[in-house]
């Protein structure tokens, strides 16, 4: 297996993966966005609302909010001493206090671990006319995507690298042009590949040119992206997720053990 980065951001990788097949491909995807822990607000305790909004639609609005997760402090509450009974290891506490006239947002959220704060500050929850008030507490607990997608890491996506071909091309400048991505490029009369790792294999290269090029993808080496949704940062995300699939393969190991004795 071989890896070569592209592109490399807190929040955002691109990278050429060699040696895997799709199914290897697809498990990856998977964990990487709904198996690796994050925080979210995940129980809401409202003491005072009268805002136009019902206490539900508030707590679900608070829950989407991503928040900035330390999973080296932080367990599962279901992995964690206190058995899911809620202490500080497991759970982290917010605040909210707000008078109208405003616009309540994310970031007037108060919370108990200052690590652990909403990712963006501007996400609007609720507006607050003159004489309205809100009043709540809470609680963010560390959760899978698969269960809820306000645990979900990030996006991944991917597709099969691709293999470009040329062959009898009567009409170059008209395949360059009809390219969304830009891929080709002219060479004098002739017909180039200028960037094939732009190419999405949309295949108007192949339409136009009457099958003048072929355009295949290769089927051991993808194009991946991830995009984080800030909770966590990509490195920390694709490095759980590969312990997390090992961690289910090696659950898999002992059960079928146990059921074929
Ligand atoms: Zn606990």
């Amino acid at each position: 297996m071989k890896i070569t980065v592209l592109e490399k951001k807190d929040n955002f990788i691109k990278f050429i993966i060699e040696g895997v097949d799709s199914g290897f491909m697809n498990s990856l995807r998977r964990v990487s966005m709904t198996g690796v822990p994050t925080m979210a607000i995940e129980e809401v305790e409202f003491t005072k609302n009268s805002s136009v909004l019902y206490d539900e639609i508030i707590a679900h609005r608070l829950g989407l909010i991503p928040l900035k997760t330390d999973l080296k402090t932080y367990k599962l509450p279901s992995e964690c001493k206190c058995g899911g009974k809620g202490c500080k290891i497991c759970q982290v506490k917010f605040k909210l206090n707000a008078k109208g006239p405003k616009m309540v947002y994310s970031g007037d959220l108060k919370s108990s671990d200052p690590k652990v704060v909403p990712v963006y500050d501007n996400i609007p929850i609720v507006k607050l006319l003159e004489g309205q008030e809100i009043k709540l507490t809470a609680t963010a607990v560390l959760g899978f995507g698969r269960e809820h997608s306000k645990w979900s890491t990030g996006l991944m996506i991917y597709q099969n690298y691709p293999k470009i071909k040329i062959e009898k091309v009567k009409n170059a400048k008209e395949i360059v042009d009809v390219c969304p991505r830009g891929v080709f490029e002219l060479d004098g009369k002739e017909l180039k590949v200028k960037n094939i790792e732009a190419c999405n294999l949309c295949l108007a290269c192949v339409d136009k040119s009457n099958g003048g090029v072929v355009v295949t993808g290769d089927e051991n080496k993808f194009i991946v992206t991830f995009e984080s949704w800030g909770q966590l940062d990509c490195k920390t995300i694709l490095q759980n997720a590969a312990k997390q699939l090992s961690k289910r393969l090696n659950l898999f190991e002992k059960a079928f053990e146990k059921a074929m004795k």
